[in-house]
Order: structure tokens, then sequence, then C-alpha cells
């Protein structure tokens, strides 16, 4: 018995039309997908030369400080953005290095992470590879890998523009130690670059990242969405055989009541959404001078590498 709705006569041949069209549909949707996949070659020699440049004492007033500033300001120039670096002074100078690519565009993207290292005055070999050489180095990399697509499509764009910042003054400067991270560079961040702030969509700040056995849960609501994303994106790249073996970073946990102290507090206070990528732990180096080039976990840098590129690449082309 065939159904009538209105003057359409529901037959078998009709269904299995409706069916063949739903396949085909179906089918012309995953070639799309698929082209859309792009897969990104980490240049991980860039990473490890970019590391090398930043692994050194780099507390506020030291030489090694001036050079990793130097060394970022060259290093976002030879990446196809312009730089602009401004110097305040808090007993040391202290300097914020910004990266930016289509500067008068509607809105942005923000990528940050600090670049100076925790005045130890104990320890006098203190490199801070996880506070935060390691997440500064992915963040260049990521620039490095997006590289040929940032500046010959993304530079285009009107639309959307992509800032990197190196904060400084993130910890504590030498004489100074009142127990709290006093993130100069971020607060500062906010009155010099106001008409930049306004223009921010997301603040994606990292941190803490390259120990073993950690993983990273979602901490704000209002980016969960993000944070499920770096997730699937995570699940992806294991499926095609794109990462190294290693345990899984992204897990689609939230936690909106606990988070660490970082630049991300001073957008927080603005109103801007934050996406915080740190550790759900502290690293078991945290602040000693074992927190160095010789424990750090490659497979989750490595991973991590490709799952923030192909982050900031699906973000970048899906708001248009
Ligand atoms: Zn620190």
């Amino acid at each position: 018995m065939y159904k009538m709705f209105g003057r359409l006569k529901i037959t078998p041949r009709f269904v299995w039309i409706i069916l063949f069209v739903c396949i085909v549909l179906w089918a012309i949707r995953g070639w799309f997908r698929k082209e859309e996949q792009v897969i990104f070659y980490s240049d991980e020699n860039h990473y490890d030369a970019v590391l090398d440049e930043l692994l050194k004492i780099r507390s506020p007033g030291s030489i090694g400080h001036y050079q990793v500033k130097t060394f970022l300001e060259r290093e976002l120039k030879s990446l196809g953005f312009q730089t602009k670096s401004e110097e305040v002074f808090e007993k040391f100078p202290i300097t914020n290095v910004m990266g930016i690519i289509n500067p008068n565009a509607k809105e942005f993207l923000l990528l940050s992470c600090h670049y100076d290292s925790k005045y130890m005055e104990e320890v006098d070999d203190y490199v801070g590879a996880t506070d935060a050489a390691v997440s500064c180095a992915i963040l260049l990399n990521m620039a490095k890998t997006l590289g040929k697509y940032l500046r010959e499509t993304f530079s285009k764009r009107i639309d959307m523009g992509l800032v990197l910042v190196f904060f400084d003054g993130h910890d504590t400067l030498e004489g100074i130690n009142d127990g709290f991270v006093p993130l100069y560079g971020s607060r500062r961040f906010l009155t010099q670059e106001a008409s930049i702030l306004e223009r921010i969509n997301l603040v994606v700040n990292l941190n803490l990242i390259g120990a073993p056995e950690h993983i990273y849960i979602s901490h704000y609501e209002n980016t969960n969405h993000f944070h499920e994303q770096l997730a699937d994106i995570e699940e992806d790249l294991k499926r095609s055989g794109q990462l190294t073996e290693c345990h899984t970073l992204f897990y689609k946990i939230t936690d909106y009541y606990s988070d660490f102290e970082d630049d991300i507090d001073p957008f927080i206070e603005s109103g801007v959404p934050v996406l915080h990528i740190v550790p759900h732990t502290y690293p078991d180096v945290w602040h000693t001078n074992m927190d160095n080039l010789e424990h750090l976990y490659w497979p989750a840098i490595r991973n991590m590498n490709l799952i923030i590129s192909r982050f900031v690449y699906e973000y970048m082309r899906s708001v248009k």
C-alpha cells in the first residue's frame, strides 16, 4: 500500500531514488571534506633551533633576556610578521614582543606565552624549559608550519588578523619575590594595545608544556568548544597516523573552578574569551634547575606542534 502526501505518491521506486540521492550527496560531502584535509609537516629542525635560542637564563635585566628578545623579533620578521616591541621599566626593562599579520583586520586571533624566565637567586643555571621556552617555540613553529598559507592566502584577508605575543615580566624579577607572579607584561599589554584588545576574538595562551604524563582539560565554559576541537584534532591526527606514539593529551573533561595564575588573567578580567593550554598539574621540575632540555618529553611536544598548527589553521578557515 503506497502512502499519499498531497499529490506525491511514495512508491518503493521513489524511496530508492531518495536513498540513492542521499548516498551520492553524502559521498560528495566526504570527498570535499577529504579535499580540505591538509597535511602539515612540522619542521623539527626549525623547532630544535628555536628552542636552542630560547633555553638560556632570560630573566629581565640579564644578557640572555636581551638575546632572546632580539631573537624573537628577528624570527617573527623572517616568518612574515610585522613586529612591535614596547619597553616599560619595572626595576628592569620589560618588553612584550608582538608579531602581527593583517594589523587593520576587524578581528584577531591572539596566541601567546611568556618568554622571560624566573629570577632564581639560588639556581644559576635555570632555563625554564617548560616555563615557557617550549611554548614559545611551539608558537614560532606553528608560524613556520603554516608559513606558506599565512603569507600567500591569509595575508590577503581583511576580516581576520593573527597576533602572536611573547609576554615579558610574567615571573618574579631579581629583588622582588612576594610569592605572586607579577604578570607585568600581559597587564601592560591591555593598556598599551587597547585598539587590538577590542578586536580580539580569542586569546590562546600556552604554558608549562613539555613534561611527561601531562594531560590537558578545559578550564573555561565559553571556550570549551575550542578545547573539544583540540581533542578532535588530536584524535583525527592520531587516526591518520600523523602523531608520534604518545598518551592522549587533550581530554574532553571540564574543570571550570580551578586554573593556574597566568597571562590570561588580565584578559579574563577584561571579558575576552580565553583558551588556556596548560597541563592539569605543574611539571615535577617546575622552578628547579632540572627544568631543562634533558627532562623534556618529546612525543608530547611533537604532537602538540601538529595539534596547535592544525587548530590555528582550522580557526582561520572557519572565521570568514
Ligand atoms: Zn614560572
